[in-house]
């Protein structure tokens, strides 16, 4: 069985059920992480910020410390110089050099040395001859230019040269000159802050470098630098501090390096000839340490959002699960293990809009006679029964054309199929009834079964399924009248007719007491003396507004609501009273027939009722006939009470006759089981009566009944051939159009009794 599989039973989960709340989840986190990229972003501009204000600092104060120990060592030559200028003549050329060792040692120069104008050397002291690594020893020069300002030079090698004028009477004479090691300078400018990762050196405003930190590895071109950095922005950077260093003004820049790495370059003015302090600093020195923990808090709020997502997730997969098994619960027949009602109707709301009008039907199916079954074959053998209903159902359900089938509740079923054509469903349904019946498993009770139908054409698939379902039922509750078929399609004469049937029904009580039914009477003729042998009592109902309605009408309203046991005994009691009337006028009553519902044997004792009512009008025995239908002798739970109740009639003075003999069961063995005196031969057996096998069964039925002294009323009869025939067979009486129709109570008795 392919039920489970293929069960659909509510509108599915869409996405805008599951997956709303997801979406709305994945925005909010994607939200987080923007607002937090965005936030990262902003703090590492912050942090350039301030790290480029920093690097400016710490390399303005280094390239202002580096000016001061040039400027003091200049400061200090000049000051020597005054103090040579001072001295008019030089004692000896001993005691010069002797001053010039002692000021070269506390001033730290390395070498001391005045010459003249001619470029002769009066005086050096120190330890080193600075023109072997300078290249430009003053030794050497034939004759100098002396400047007007002190000033220091560098001409390559380990030493820079101080010099200074010494001023004599008649303007700059002489020429002091220290040399100094470029270490100390060298010291300053090593990398000592920012973890050594600075590298500085001292350029002139070509890029040349005049002091590098280590005379080993020459500091880099600014050439090398740029190299690789196609950048329009750093190209552009780069020709701006060529004009700033040319111009002499400070400035940073940032910019990658040929391998890669992203630096700053500082380049400061050391306002001592055309040199420049350049600084060089990776440009995450200090977001480098805020990086690591950006990143961090990136990874905590990811691991948390993460976390939090797959608890969401598991919370809606614990919901999802609920959520099926209260479906599996809510949507699921317990019995059959199929579709419920609930599942029909929400299977069928979630197709209904994609369905075509009149394309499809809606069909309720009722089992026969299923509290007999399950009286009979026990609640387990009826569970059974209708376990394999739903099976064959189901099997008959065209699923790939989304057909289905569920049960309702009890032995009711209904079938969704894809079909608009009154035939096709017949035959359809027609052929599952005999699948059903066809099964051969033993433990199947009561096949076969009975199932009667009703189909809903659904012209509107808007419509409500709830309404479908009672248009449905509805239609099964609507026999065809030769009840050959058990199959009924709605119409909408049938919501009519329901309309009707409830007016009626509210209308009973009152119609009742101000007494709209009207009591007819219909003779039965003898056709032996063709004399009045009796007569049927036949209600009808003069409504207020619609006039006389015949009992086809509300009589099977009234069987299925039981009211029909109050309308019994007013007509009964409206006989006896005619009857009484009779007595009264001192004329002869004759044998009247009334009709006793089967619904009045769900109460034990009713015929004292009746009796007692016969008696408060003093009818005699024998004279008031009861007609039972024919169907009530076929209820098995019934044919005791029946039986006892036909011996309760007789022993209070009531004859019994089976009324409509023939249009159902028609089983002669009636005659024998049960004790009646008349039996009424239905209409139906003389609608046909030209062939001889029909005349011959009527025949031998009027003997059988002449054999057990059961009188035979044959009813219905429209023709004189008819009462030719019934006569020559002899049957006791007639009632029929053919002599009269039936008449008012006045109008009858004007027209027989008189
Ligand atoms: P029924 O008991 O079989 O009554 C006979 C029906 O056949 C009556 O219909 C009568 O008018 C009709 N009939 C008589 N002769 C002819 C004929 O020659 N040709 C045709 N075509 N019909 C003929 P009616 O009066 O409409 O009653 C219909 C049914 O309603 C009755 O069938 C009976 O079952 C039920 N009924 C009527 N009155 C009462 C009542 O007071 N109590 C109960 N329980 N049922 C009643
Ligand atoms: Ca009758
Ligand atoms: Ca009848």
């Amino acid at each position: 069985m392919n039920t489970q599989n293929k069960r659909q039973p509510g509108r599915p989960f869409t996405l805008s059920d599951k997956g709303r709340p997801i979406l709305l989840l994945s925005l909010l986190l994607i939200l987080i992480f923007a607002v937090m990229i965005w936030n990262a972003a902003k703090l590492q501009e912050a942090l350039s910020h301030s790290t480029q204000g920093y690097l400016r600092d710490v390399t303005s104060e280094s390239a202002s410390d580096i000016r001061d120990a040039f400027q003091s060592r200049i400061t200090n030559l000049k000051m020597m110089a005054d103090s040579l200028s001072q001295i008019r003549e030089y004692q000896s050329s001993l005691a010069l050099t002797e001053f010039l060792e002692r000021k070269a040692h506390i001033l730290e120069f390395d070498r001391l040395v005045l010459i003249n104008h001619e470029g002769s050397v009066i005086a050096s002291a120190g330890d080193l001859d600075p023109g072997a690594d300078s290249g430009g020893s003053p030794n050497a020069a034939p004759s100098i230019q002396i400047p007007p300002e002190a000033c220091v030079t560098y001409t390559g090698g380990k030493y820079l040269l101080y010099s200074t004028p010494v001023y004599r009477d008649n303007g700059p004479d002489e020429l002091l000159m220290g040399t100094r090691s470029t270490e100390n300078i060298q010291d300053m400018i090593s990398a000592n802050s920012f973890n050594g990762q600075m590298l500085s050196c001292i350029v002139d405003n070509n890029g040349r470098v005049v002091i590098s930190p280590t005379d080993l590895k020459p500091f880099l071109r600014l050439d090398d630098l740029f190299r690789n950095d196609q950048n329009q922005e750093v190209i552009a950077d780069i020709h701006r501090m060529q004009a700033d260093v040319k111009g002499g003004r400070e400035g940073l820049l940032k910019f990658t390096s040929a391998t890669g790495e992203k630096l700053y370059l500082s380049y400061n003015a050391l306002h001592l000839n055309d040199w420049f302090l350049l600084t060089i600093i990776p440009a995450d020195i200090i977001t480098r340490g805020a990086e690591r923990y950006i990143w961090q808090t990136f990874a905590i709020v990811g691991v948390t959002i993460l976390f939090f997502t797959l608890f969401l997730l598991s919370l809606f997969r614990l919901y999802g699960a609920h959520k099926k098994y209260l479906e599996q619960i809510a949507f699921t027949d317990p019995l059959t293990g199929g579709l419920n009602n609930a599942a029909f109707q929400a299977r069928y709301r979630s197709l209904a809009d994609s369905l075509k009008p009149n394309t499809f039907a809606i069909v309720f199916l009722n089992v026969c006679g299923f509290k007999l079954i399950n009286e009979q074959y026990t609640t387990e053998g009826g569970n059974r029964l209708l376990c394999h209903l739903y099976r064959t159902l189901e099997r008959s359900a065209d699923h790939d054309r989304e057909e289905f089938a569920a049960r309702g509740e009890s032995d009711h079923f209904f079938l969704c199929l894809r079909e608009h054509d009154p035939q096709t469903i017949q035959l359809r349904l027609d052929q599952v009834i005999r699948e059903i019946n066809a099964s051969q498993a033993a433990d199947l009770p009561a096949l076969p079964i009975t199932v009667r139908s009703g189909v809903c054409l659904v012209e509107d698939p808007g419509q409500d399924i709830t309404i479908l379902q009672d248009h449905a039922r509805l239609a099964s509750q609507n026999p065809t009248p030769d009840h050959s078929r058990l199959c009924a399609f709605y119409d909408d004469s049938l919501t009519d007719r329901l309309r009707l049937e409830q007016e009626l029904n509210t209308l009973f009580d009152s119609s009742l007491e101000r007494g709209d039914f009207l009591i007819y009477l219909q003779p039965k003729i003898s056709l032996q003396d063709n004399r009045l042998a009796g007569a049927e009592a036949l209600v009808r109902w003069n409504h207020p507004v619609r006039g006389i309605i015949p009992p086809s009408d509300f009589i099977p309203l009234f069987e299925r609501n039981g009211k029909i046991c109050a309308l019994d005994r007013y007509v009964f009691t409206g006989i006896c009273a005619a009857l009484a009337g009779l007595k009264r006028d001192g004329r002869e009553m004759f044998p009247v027939s009334v009709n006793l519902s089967r619904q009045h044997f769900r109460t034990p004792g009713f015929l004292d009722d009746f009796a007692r009512i016969a008696g408060q009008h003093g009818i005699p025995r024998g004279i008031i006939e009861f007609e039972l239908t024919e169907s009530i002798f076929f209820d098995n739970r019934q044919i005791e009470i029946v039986k006892e109740s036909i011996r309760t009639m007789h022993d209070l003075g009531f004859l019994c006759s089976l009324d409509d003999f023939g249009a159902g069961f028609s089983s002669l063995g009636l005659l024998k089981e049960f004790d009646v005196d008349t039996i009424k031969l239905d209409r139906s057996f003389f609608l046909n009566m030209s062939g001889r096998k029909a005349k011959d069964i009527i025949a031998s039925l009027v003997e059988l009944a002449g054999h057990l002294q059961v009188r035979t009323v044959a009813e219905g009869i429209e023709t004189p051939d008819q009462v030719e025939y019934l006569r020559s067979i002899h049957c006791d009486m007639v009632q029929g159009y053919v002599f009269s129709k039936p008449l008012p109570i006045p109008e009858f008795m004007a027209r027989y009794l008189s």
